[in-house]
């Protein structure tokens, strides 16, 4: 039997909902997050936990505020005693230019879309690093590679996690544990449902593969990732249909 135990941020849509699905499959432990759809997350739990007979316990918190972060860490180990895989896939989008943001929806995007990535981290770290093993993967984007136009605090966020899952897997290659991220093109969840048909089309023509990716396919990258060899650690990883 599989004896994994993840805790996926960002569960109740989207990739995150499609990483928990494919763990499930594979037998795994769940721990699902979100911070405002609580009770679909949970109907979505308990179908994964009658479908493929897995453990799954849901655990509301926003993932931007440190101190709820800790809590949820510590209702979880009172559950399930110990996580060896986090996947910290919530994230939020704000599209317009910056001279138009105000500091307020700034630190909204970086303390959601990074700060959570440390807090995540920082409450994970001493149960893998105390067992040495354990696995981090990071959802990231394109944009924190290459950086966009009216994306801007997303990008500098996104490409912040990026240096972090660097630096991480240099801190932690020694206690055995890989820090990966994958870094989305266009995926098509509900975060692009802003693009109105004739803008998803322009965009379809971008991707040399012609289509958005599915939150599924995302999903199977991330199963790969927590399977892959130890030694596979600190890659940014980028699935995009060869778009950038
Ligand atoms: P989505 O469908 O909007 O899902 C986002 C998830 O994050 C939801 O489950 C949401 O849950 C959760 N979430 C948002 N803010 C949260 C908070 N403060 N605390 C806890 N949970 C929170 O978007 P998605 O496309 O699946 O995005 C998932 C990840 O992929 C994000 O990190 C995103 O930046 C990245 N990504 C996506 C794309 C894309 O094209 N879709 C491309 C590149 C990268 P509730 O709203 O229920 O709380």
């Amino acid at each position: 039997m599989n004896q994994n135990t993840a805790l996926i941020t960002g569960a109740s849509h989207g990739i995150g909902k499609a990483i928990a699905e494919r763990f499930a499959a594979e037998g795994c432990s769940l721990i699902l997050n979100c911070k405002n759809d609580v009770e679909k997350l949970q109907k979505d739990a308990e179908e994964l936990q009658s479908r493929y007979g897995v453990r799954a316990l849901t655990l509301s918190c926003d993932v931007s505020d440190h101190s709820q972060v800790c809590h949820m860490f510590a209702q979880a180990a009172n559950v399930f005693g110990s996580i060896n895989i986090l996947i910290n896939n919530a994230g939020i989008s704000h599209i317009g230019l910056l001279s138009d943001m105000s500091i307020d929806e700034w630190n909204r995007i970086i303390s959601t879309n990074l700060t959570s990535v440390f807090s995540c981290c920082h409450e994970a770290i001493p149960h893998m690093v105390r067992r040495q093993s354990g696995r981090i993967i990071n959802i990231s984007s394109v944009w924190g590679n290459t950086g966009a136009s009216c994306e801007a605090a997303y990008s500098a966020s996104k490409g912040a996690v990026n240096s972090l899952t660097k630096a991480l897997a240099k801190e932690l290659a020694p206690s055995r544990i890989p820090v990966n991220a994958i870094a989305c093109g266009v995926i098509d969840t509900r975060m692009n449902e802003c693009f109105d048909a004739a803008e998803r089309a322009t965009l379809e023509e971008e991707i040399p593969m012609g289509r958005y990716g599915s939150p599924a396919e995302v999903a199977d990258l991330a199963w790969q990732l927590a399977t892959a060899p130890l030694y596979l650690t600190g890659q940014i990883i980028t699935i995009d249909g060869g778009w950038q």
